[in-house]
Order: C-alpha cells, then structure tokens, then sequence
C-alpha cells in the first residue's frame, strides 16, 4: 500500500467506490466520473506505478478478468461496442499513479471521441523503428 495513493485506499476498503467486482487481486469499480453508462476500472490490490512495473502474472490474471467484466457489460448494460483503455504518465493522459485499466462501454450517439492524428511514415523510417525496438525487448 503506498500512502497517499486513493486507488490504494480504494483497493483496501478504506475510502468507499461502487465496486462491481472483488477477489483477492483486483477491485472493479465504477468510474466517478464516467464517459459513458459502465465505465469501470480494473484496480490491482497491490500498488503498481504504471504498465512498466507490473509484473506478468498480474498482467495476465488483470486481463483475464478484463475479458471477464467486458462481456458483463456488453449482457448487462447492452452496449454496442467497448474501448478498453490504459493510461501511462501524464502526456498519456494518467491522473492517477496506480495502474488501472478502463473498460469504456460504447453506445451509439454517445459522443466519446477518441480518435488520433494518423501520420505518413516511410519504409525507412518504419525499418529505423523497427530495429531500433526489437534490440531492446
Ligand atoms: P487515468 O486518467 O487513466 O489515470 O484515470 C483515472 C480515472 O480514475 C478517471 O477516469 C477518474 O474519473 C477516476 N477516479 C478518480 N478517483 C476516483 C474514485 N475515487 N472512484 C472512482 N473513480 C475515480
Ligand atoms: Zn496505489
């Protein structure tokens, strides 16, 4: 638990969220300020920064359920599609250093946009790119 973090005190019953889900790893809750109807968030228990600290298991466990919660959504609030969202450091639009993921339910007319600029990229470029990531995974 780091202190001052609110998913962290979410997480451990010390602040109240309208929690759609619970074990011993993740809290489900609802968004307080939502996009849409449903917008929840995934909240692992144990405090992680952002998507660089995470470790696999967790990773893999989060995402499970995230399949889990996502056809919840689509059965229970009728959505017509769903964005799952993860926002890491502040130009990435992160608010809150605890990672989380969104599960943003999508309707018709709903008005969410979140579109991005799409750029012209050479071959060169791309292969410079390419290269470039490869040696560092
Ligand atoms: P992000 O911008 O990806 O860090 O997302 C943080 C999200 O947490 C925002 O969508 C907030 O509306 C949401 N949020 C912040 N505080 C609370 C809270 N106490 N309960 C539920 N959601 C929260
Ligand atoms: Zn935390």
């Amino acid at each position: 638990m780091k202190e001052d973090c609110i998913f962290c005190k979410i997480a451990k019953g010390k602040i109240p969220s309208a929690t759609i889900y619970e074990d011993n790893h993740f809290a489900v809750i609802l968004d307080v300020n939502p996009a849409t109807k449903g917008h929840c968030l995934i909240i692992p228990k144990e405090h992680f920064d952002n998507i660089y600290d995470l470790d696999g298991e967790t990773a893999g466990k989060l995402f499970s359920l995230a399949t889990c919660i996502a056809r919840a959504l689509k059965d229970a609030l009728k959505c017509d599609g769903l964005n799952v969202i993860q926002n890491n450091g502040e130009i990435a639009g992160q608010t809150v250093n605890h990672f989380h993921l969104h599960l943003i339910p999508r309707y018709e007319g709903d008005g969410v946009d979140l579109t991005w600029p799409q750029h012209e990229v050479s071959q060169d470029e791309l292969e410079e790119i390419r290269k470039t990531v490869k040696k560092a995974i």
